[in-house]
């Protein structure tokens, strides 16, 4: 799986710490503006209160004044008090009715005071009755008064303030985001990316060479994830090392195993192609000789064979016992392995049978070789038994001949040698050399 890197933001969609704002600040914009919407409503609505408060005031201001006015109808009065109440900011019209319903004068504010349209622009009136004390202190109804005024006149008046509560909002959102941004962004964001960057760089170099430091001061649960990162690359480290001793050690064994085993093996195949007895190479060791010089002689090279076989063996047996037997064996195979020539190989081909095999060398050579065995069995005393003659088969390899072929012809010229009196050599005919025999 293709895991993206953490030093590359971009891939990531953004920081940490514009996203934890987003969210926060996304919560804190809506109740700010209840907040605010609240606090402009309850603004408003104490304005609108003072607003009622001072239209009501005026009943007791300019009333009793109006309804003498009235009383004794004079309008030049009447108006001149009119024209001051418009004049008040409040109102934004005044208009005084006799009993009837009959409007006396009235008079609108100079200029709009209010801006027409909007929420806010809401006008309303207040109507209060007129009544005149005479000097019997008798009260005598002698009309109405009405006095308008307008919502948004209490807005004007606190416009100012609903100004300054939004700028002050603003900026507070503002100045908090830009804070609480660099306040998580150096205390979150920052040290996680650290951690980030640390835990994606470890590989089994520099595992547990050097801990994670976070940047970030303080001493909270990013430490802690800190401390437990390097806890773990220390005991990764440890579990590495100890791998790499323990393959070392497996490593080690399995070479002195190995060696030993071939050690084993060499001496297993040694075994396999020696005989036990003498310490000569064995029939095996033999026939693969004689494989491999057929294999050889293919190639143009001669190759000769002398088959050996002691005289009479039986009755050393039979005089002097099987052990002493054995040993005249042993005897005798040193004794043709010191006859033997150089380059030739002497291994026991069975019972009391010794080949002796003969590269590079032709059939005559071979014939003098097994001669002069012969002549050292012949002179040499042997413990127990004193001196004893061997007959030999000799043949040469001929082109074409198989390993059974060449067998064949050197048994049949030991069967020669022994029928015709045995201690004696007898070269098989047909090889290259004609067929010679050498008497004792
Ligand atoms: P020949 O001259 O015709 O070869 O007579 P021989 O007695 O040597 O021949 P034969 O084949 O009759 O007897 C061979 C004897 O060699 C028979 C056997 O008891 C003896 N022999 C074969 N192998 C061993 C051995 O490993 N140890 C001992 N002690 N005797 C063996
Ligand atoms: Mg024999
Ligand atoms: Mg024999």
């Amino acid at each position: 799986m293709d895991l993206p890197s953490p030093s590359d933001p971009q891939r990531f969609g953004g920081s940490l710490a514009v996203r934890l704002l987003r969210v926060i600040f996304g919560c804190y914009f809506g109740v700010a503006v209840l907040v605010t919407g609240i606090q402009i409503l309850t603004e408003y609505r104490s304005a609108h209160r003072r607003l009622e408060a001072d239209v009501q005031a005026m009943e007791r201001t300019f009333g009793p004044g109006l309804a003498d006015a009235l009383w004794s109808y004079n309008t030049g009065v009447l108006h001149g008090i009119l024209t001051g109440i418009v004049q008040m900011p409040v109102v934004t019209g005044v208009e005084v009715r006799d009993e009837h319903g009959r409007v006396i004068e009235g008079i609108d504010a100079p200029e709009a005071r209010v801006q027409s349209g909007g929420f806010f622009d809401q006008p309303f009136t207040r109507d209060f009755v007129l009544v005149h004390i005479d000097e019997a202190k008798r009260p005598h109804p002698v009309g109405r008064w009405t006095v308008r005024s307008n919502d948004g006149i209490a807005l004007e008046q606190v416009k100012g303030t609903l100004i300054v509560i939004l700028v002050n909002s603003v900026l507070k959102t503002l100045a908090l985001w830009a804070i609480f941004w660099a306040v998580v962004h150096a205390m979150v964001g920052r040290p996680l990316a650290q951690i980030g960057r640390f835990v994606a760089g470890l590989d089994s170099e520099n595992l547990g060479s050097r801990p994670l430091l976070l940047r970030a001061r303080g001493d909270h649960e990013l430490h802690l994830l800190a401390q437990a990162f390097n806890a773990m690359a220390t005991k990764l480290r440890g579990a590495f090392d100890d791998n790499a001793a323990l393959l070392q050690d497996l490593t080690e064994a399995n070479a002195t195993l190995q060696a030993r085993v071939e050690e084993r093996t060499r001496a297993l195949e040694r075994l396999a192609r020696t005989d036990q007895l003498t310490g000569l190479g064995n029939r095996r060791d033999l026939d693969e000789g004689l494989e491999r010089a057929v294999g050889a002689t293919e190639a143009g090279r001669r190759f000769s064979v002398v088959l050996a076989d002691i005289d009479h063996f039986k009755s050393i047996n039979d005089r002097y016992g099987h052990a002493t037997g054995d040993a005249v064996l042993v005897a005798c195979a040193d004794l043709l392995r010191g006859a033997s020539p150089a380059g030739g190989t002497l291994g026991r081909w069975g019972g009391e049978e010794f080949m002796l095999l003969c590269p590079d060398t032709d059939g005559t050579a071979a014939g003098l070789f097994a001669e002069a065995m012969r002549r050292r069995m012949e002179e040499t005393m042997l413990p127990t038994v004193g001196a004893l003659t061997c007959s030999f088969g000799v043949a040469e390899l001929r082109a074409g001949d198989s390993v059974d072929a060449l067998l064949a012809r050197v048994d049949l010229a030991l069967y020669e040698a022994k029928r015709d009196g045995r201690n004696r050599v007898v070269t098989a005919e047909g090889g290259p050399s004609a067929d010679r025999r050498t008497a004792a």
